[in-house]
């Protein structure tokens, strides 16, 4: 009787330390759960704030792309108004003198840019510096640089200078 005692004492506190593992491992389930839980919800909301962070960015970023944007189209603005500014003249090619001890041929003009010779009734560009091109070659120049082509000097610097045109 002892004995039987004994081995149902011994099942009782068997069956009582499975219930108890049972329970820490659910306990520990829970809470490896929760901590998954927290993982997932801070990894969201590390995404969330990195996504907000970016939009910002690339708000400010487009924001500035315009500002700059403007910026350069009103200093393309200004340049091309102060280039049309620019004294342009009609080439006209000067009447050969007859003149039968003169054996020097006649200098013909020509547009460094294009390194062709002026033909009558092209429209020359007259910068400040008295360098001369066609308007069509060095226009593209100048809204790039506003330097001549020749001599570097600045076209837009002495617009209050007179330009004397022969
Ligand atoms: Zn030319
Ligand atoms: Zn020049």
């Amino acid at each position: 009787n002892l004995g039987m005692c004994l081995i149902f004492t011994f099942i009782q506190l068997g069956a009582f330390t499975q219930q108890q593992k049972s329970l820490t491992s659910l306990f520990y389930r829970t809470k490896y759960l929760q901590q998954l839980w927290n993982t997932v919800v801070l990894v969201a909301l590390v995404l969330s704030t990195g996504v907000i962070v970016h939009a910002r960015w690339q708000y400010q970023d487009n924001q500035k792309k315009q500002v700059e944007t403007g910026r350069k189209s009103y200093l393309k603005q200004d340049i091309l108004k102060r280039l049309s500014a620019l004294k342009t003249r009609i080439y006209r090619q000067p009447k050969v003198r007859c003149d039968p001890t003169q054996t020097q041929p006649v200098e013909m003009d020509s547009c460094a840019v294009c390194l062709e010779q002026y033909n009558n009734n092209q429209c020359l560009r007259v910068l400040p510096c008295l360098h001369e091109f066609h308007r069509d070659c060095v226009d593209p120049w100048l809204l790039l640089q506003q330097t001549c082509p020749l001599c570097k000097r600045s076209v837009l610097g002495e617009k209050d200078r007179d330009i004397v045109i022969c």
